[in-house]
């Protein structure tokens, strides 16, 4: 079906993929970079570029970086008007590029400005966008992005597709593709552009303060963390948390829980990891009184080793580990602990 409202496109006229990188306090987010790898194995199929889109002010230490990460061609504005992220100048600057270069793809890593900006543009550009995607590929025939996202509470994987309209835009969360080699000695282009028409800032920006979660465990947030050891409701309360908290602790990692863990405040809500809290991949998740629920499961079934301890042989978490306890998550916990201290003391 295409809108009577909006114009046909001539899918020919569009052509290489973007990747929207964002950029916070002098840093490029790690889920730009791992877009970057994605978009690369997407454009050898479709034998294009992989183009960095970067918006902003003073990034001239940063414009090598995507290209680092496998981008083949980096265009960006440097604007005094973009000093501060506000989405309508920011949308209106992509908008500007895309209409004047028409790629056929721009993916945005779905971070909390990206999850604003991407369909902001998408609305102005006349086409669709597909939120958090957990899996993209094409079709090297249609040229058309296959944007596989969970759907109906996780129960089935809904693969979508933009036939008629060009770009294509797709956000992914975090964390969902790896993060590509960085080699400094890949060369490419830098592309400096003005804007024409930045519309009038709607308001004054009066300064920003960042809103965090109370977190007392003090350790690593779970999409840092090389090991995550993760609560599940079986932990029966905040004494639970703490025991595997000292767990995630003595052996270098963090903690991290599931829905029902953050739920009930043992956790907050930026430790939850799953389809609406984070996504993880590390060397090792440990789950300890967790039942593997598909939402869950799809925030940690890419961690490298899964072990998890569960009283209850059928709980479906043990579909997906490397190593599996039928037992009682405390005794488990306080023998590892004693085994660790015991380690440190020799
Ligand atoms: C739209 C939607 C989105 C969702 N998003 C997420 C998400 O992002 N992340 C997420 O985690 N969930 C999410 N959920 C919730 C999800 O469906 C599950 O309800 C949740 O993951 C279950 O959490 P749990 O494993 O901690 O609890 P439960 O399912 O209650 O499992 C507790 C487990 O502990 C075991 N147990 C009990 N006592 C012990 C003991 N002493 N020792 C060892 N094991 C013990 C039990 O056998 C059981 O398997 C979502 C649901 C929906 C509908």
């Amino acid at each position: 079906m295409v809108c009577p409202e909006w114009n046909q496109v001539n899918k020919d006229d569009y052509r290489g993929i973007w990747v929207y990188v964002e950029h916070f306090n002098g840093k490029i987010s790690e889920g730009s970079l791992q877009l970057i790898g994605k978009a690369k194995e997407l454009a050898a199929k479709l034998g294009v570029d992989v183009t960095a889109i970067m918006v902003g002010k003073d990034l001239d230490k940063l414009l090598m970086e995507p290209i680092y990460y496998g981008a083949d061609k980096v265009i960006y504005v440097d604007d005094d008007r973009l000093s501060v992220y506000l989405p309508h100048l920011y949308a209106a600057s992509v908008v500007e590029l895309a209409n004047k270069y028409k790629p056929e793809i721009i993916l945005f890593a779905a971070t909390k400005r990206g999850r604003e900006l991407a369909p902001y543009v998408a609305n102005t550009l006349r086409s669709g966008i597909t939120a958090d995607c957990t899996a993209l590929d094409v079709d090297p025939k249609t040229r058309d992005l296959d944007q596989v996202r969970p759907t109906y509470g996780g129960n089935i994987l809904a693969h979508i597709r933009t036939p008629t309209r060009r770009p294509q835009l797709a956000s992914v969360r975090p964390n969902v593709f790896p993060t590509p080699p960085r080699d400094e000695s890949r060369k490419g282009e830098l592309v400096k552009e003005k804007l024409s028409k930045l519309p009038e800032p709607r308001g004054r920006y009066l300064g920003s303060k960042s809103i965090t979660e109370e977190d007392e465990s003090g350790l690593p947030p779970v999409e840092k963390s090389d090991i995550v050891v993760v609560a599940g409701k079986g932990v029966n309360g905040v004494e639970g948390v703490k025991l595997l908290t000292d767990l995630a602790k003595l052996l270098g990692g963090t903690i991290g829980g599931t829905k029902k863990v953050t739920d009930a405040g043992w956790l907050p809500t930026s430790r939850q990891i799953g389809q609406t809290g984070r996504t993880v991949r590390p060397a090792l998740y440990i789950g300890m009184g967790v039942s593997g629920a598909i939402q869950h499961v799809f925030g940690m079934n890419e961690s490298k080793i899964i072990v998890a301890v569960n009283s209850d042989p059928n709980a479906p978490i043990f579909n997906y580990v490397d190593y599996g306890v039928v037992g009682d998550y405390k005794q488990v916990t306080e023998a590892l602990l004693e085994l660790l201290r015991e380690r440190k003391k020799q």
